[in-house]
């Protein structure tokens, strides 16, 4: 049995069902589970000394596509909305190999663990060549060479081209007949369902301009079989909800509807652009929603109306969404974007900056359909962050620990991120990868990627 120790942590935010804030506080892991908090002296193989530091819950990001890490800050798409930056950018995206997806995978997640985020769902859609296994293949790896991300992958996919009336151009997209095989491959290979899983598959087709109806329908029908979540784009934008209205003669949320495409199995991406009516079937149905309000204002979609969403019981999680409209992995500055953006548009009503984290963590954690993870008490699973307080940028922000992610934010890198009771982060360094090595591959690849 391994443990790991945190001793007399200034003040541990657990995010529980009581709001806990606990002061001069141990933390006690035992094989990756919290085992222990209190004040009563342990013992541990491995300790960390808490004095000065604040600790929260791991963060939890629940929609990405890390491969975009090696598209973002790119000018020729810097003034576009979503269609026309996807219509550009699947012309890059075509260039994609295992290569470019695990390198792409370190940086992104790596920026992640260093800015507090424990779990990783990431949305890959894009398969060119056919070579699915591989892809996804190269995101576990990612994972578990920076020494444990919590990693929920996707299965996503996509059908409809060009030819068919869709977006993309014939090149990266897959018939449904291979996308299914694909999909349940991947499940059996990777998805372990039991409690402090590591790691998760969900199936993930694109959106409505990309996955054809059969597609929708067949990997609603193949999930359900197989026991995992659904997840794809909904409502980002109105050009989205015309060409719905335009195809299928209904809204986007009443198409998902009639294949099957609501639930508490289901979570959107964005789900901007919802009416009253739509949201009270998505409060009654369970139907989650991943807030990205960063890649929201970057492609000038919309702002996802998140005041209703709580009021009414939707469940709501936090998400970066992937680089090439971010154009970052961090989501403790997304967390903050999320706080000043309510407030700019909804006063009042806006969540706090406590809502927020609870948004980022325990919201998260269950549109992710888990109940280990999201919160620090007995039981949960060892995911946490630390923040040393005796910084100048925190001198009387941290009076409210609770708030001070969103009111005030974080800027910088965090000193220490513990994945599974494992140190995956010590003083503001990853542990499971020599960094200045992986800069220089990444950047290796990254060129050679952009210069195809
Ligand atoms: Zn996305």
């Amino acid at each position: 049995m391994s443990s790991l120790l945190i001793k007399n942590a200034d003040a541990i935010v657990t995010c529980d069902s009581q709001d806990a804030v606990l002061e001069h506080a141990n933390l006690l892991m035992q094989d990756g589970i919290i085992t222990y908090i209190g004040i009563e002296p342990q013992t541990a193989d491995e300790v960390i000394d808490g004095t000065g530091c604040l600790v929260y819950p791991g963060l939890i990001n629940t929609h990405h596509h890390l491969y975009q890490t090696f598209s973002r800050n790119l000018p020729q798409v810097q003034n576009m909305e979503l269609f026309d930056w996807l219509t550009t950018l699947y012309e890059i995206w075509k260039n994609l190999n295992q290569d470019t997806i695990y390198h792409s995978s370190l940086t992104g997640m790596g920026e992640l663990l260093k800015s507090g985020c424990t779990t990783c769902f990431d949305h890959h859609y894009v398969f060119p060549g056919g070579n699915s296994d591989a892809l996804l293949d190269a995101q576990f790896s990612a994972a578990r060479e920076l020494g444990g991300v919590r990693m929920y992958a996707s299965r996503g996919s996509m059908d409809l081209s060009k030819k068919d009336g869709g977006l993309p151009p014939d090149s990266v997209v897959q018939n449904v007949d291979k996308i299914l095989k694909d999909s349940q491959k991947s499940v059996e290979k990777y998805h372990n369902p039991a409690p402090n899983s590591m790691e998760m598959v969900a199936l993930a087709p694109c959106s409505p301009f990309s996955a054809s109806e059969e597609l929708y329908r067949q990997s609603a029908i193949l999930a359900r079989d197989l026991g995992v979540r659904l997840h794809t784009h909904l409502c980002e934008t109105i050009d989205e909800e015309n060409y719905v209205l335009e195809k299928y003669g209904k809204r986007p949320l009443a198409y998902m509807e009639d294949m099957n495409w609501v639930g508490n199995d289901v979570w959107y991406a964005h789900g901007i652009h919802f009416n009253d009516e739509e949201l009270n079937l998505l409060a009654q149905t369970g139907t989650g929603v991943a807030h990205c309000p960063i890649s929201n204002m970057k492609l000038s979609s919309g702002i996802c109306r998140i005041p209703d969403m709580l009021k009414l019981g939707v469940p709501v999680g936090l998400a970066v969404d992937g680089s090439a409209s971010n154009d970052g992995s961090n989501l403790l500055e997304e967390l903050r974007v999320a706080f000043l953006l309510h407030r700019l548009n909804s006063s009042k009503l806006a969540p706090s900056g406590y809502d927020l984290l609870k948004i980022a963590t325990n919201g998260s954690a269950k549109i992710l359909g888990r109940n280990d993870i999201g919160s620090l008490s007995i039981g949960k699973a060892g995911d946490l962050f630390m923040i040393r307080r005796n910084r100048l940028e925190l001198v009387g922000a941290d009076l409210d620990v609770k708030s001070m992610l969103g009111t005030v934010g974080f800027k910088g890198t965090v000193d220490y991120t513990i994945v599974n009771g494992k140190i995956v982060v010590k003083e503001g360094h990853l542990t499971g990868i020599d960094e200045e090595k992986a800069i220089y591959n990444c950047r290796q690849e990254v060129n050679k990627y952009l210069n195809h």
